[in-house]
């Protein structure tokens, strides 16, 4: 099969003929029909998290069809359609697991990170960790649901059950990449109000954000009109978090969404006085997925997709790095 990998730190994809995986106990063998590129992927390219596997493939926001199915693995019948998350298996036995924090699981292991990803004509996936896909999606415009959607929900999930002091109606989005651009149409079917900060000066963003029914759209230096209850950081800046603080309401709470952030400069602590609260986000759990999964179903989403051939991966890492796409990346083996 055809394959992007990442074999050193900090290099380009190299594309290889490999053999086909073998699907394990309990594994599907898929053909990919479409991968996007997460932000993420661009962090473990460019070495910023640790100890990925390597040689690598990169990929969770994987599409594709059951080809074969290892022993024990009778969830899905050959030919259906699956998605395959960033969690690619969890132990089971930890505290974390056993307690449903499964996205916190010692041991767990991440597609396109810790296991061989999707950037690939073929993938191995454990069947436990794969996702039915609501049919009105097609292959390319359901694999951004599979991160950019799922971890964007798991976000908003937690950013408007949490505020102190009342609902969370004004929300906030810090980068308007393929994650918020899903969860601002959530937050707009909720009936929210929503703020959408982009790169100063950045104007195509800010109409793109516009088009999806967003309040205010403004760069992420500016102050907003009216206090946030609530904000959502995905882009990997920490100069965002003083930012956002400074935008929210006691007993506002800001969620940082991505996975790396570069340092967050020092703040004064009144940015953070009057029971405001910052936390993270960390990966999903399967709950999320099926949640996510059934809301993508009844509420239409439209997903903005650009996509690339498997073999300019390299391309597509660097036009997202750039900002230059708006909505989701996708490839197509
Ligand atoms: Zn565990
Ligand atoms: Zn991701």
């Amino acid at each position: 099969m055809k394959a992007m990998h990442l074999d050193t730190h900090s290099s380009p994809l190299s594309s290889s003929e490999r053999p086909r995986p073998v699907p394990g106990k309990g594994e599907l063998l898929l053909r990919v029909h479409a991968c996007a590129v997460c932000r993420t992927d661009l962090h473990v390219v460019d070495g910023e998290l640790p100890n990925p596997k390597l040689p690598l493939i990169p990929g969770h926001e994987i599409v594709g069809s059951v080809i074969e199915r290892g022993a024990n693995a009778e969830r899905f019948e050959i030919g259906a359609r699956v998605g395959v998350p960033w969690l690619g298996w969890t132990c089971g036995e930890c505290s974390y697991c056993k307690a449903g924090a499964e996205n916190l699981c010692e041991r767990a292991q991440f597609t396109g990170y810790t296991r061989d990803g999707g950037y690939a004509e073929y993938t191995v996936a454990d069947e436990r960790f794969c996702f039915s896909l609501p049919d009105q999606y097609d292959d390319v415009h359901a694999a951004p649901l599979l991160c950019a959607g799922l971890i964007g929900h798991r976000a908003y999930t937690i950013a408007t059950e949490r505020p102190f002091g009342g609902e969370a109606k004004r929300i906030g989005l810090y980068g308007f990449g393929a994650a918020a651009h899903l969860v601002a149409q959530l937050a707009v079917a909720d009936g929210r109000t929503v703020f959408a900060f982009t790169r100063p000066g950045d104007v195509v963003a800010r109409a793109h954000a516009r088009s999806f029914g967003v309040a205010w759209a403004g760069g992420s230096d500016e102050a907003v009109p009216e206090p946030l209850d609530a904000a959502i950081i995905f882009a990997p800046v920490g100069a965002l978090v003083p930012a956002a603080l400074r935008n929210v309401r006691p007993g506002g709470i800001v969620v940082c969404a991505g996975i790396h952030m570069s340092d967050i400069p020092s703040f004064p602590y009144e940015l953070l006085w009057q029971e405001r609260v910052l936390r993270s986000v960390a990966n999903l759990t399967r709950a999320d997925g099926e949640a996510f999964l059934a809301l993508a179903a009844r509420v239409p989403l439209r997903v903005d997709t650009t996509t690339y051939p498997l073999e300019q991966a390299n391309a597509a890492l660097d036009d997202l790095r750039a900002g230059k796409l708006r909505g989701a990346v996708v490839l197509v083996p």
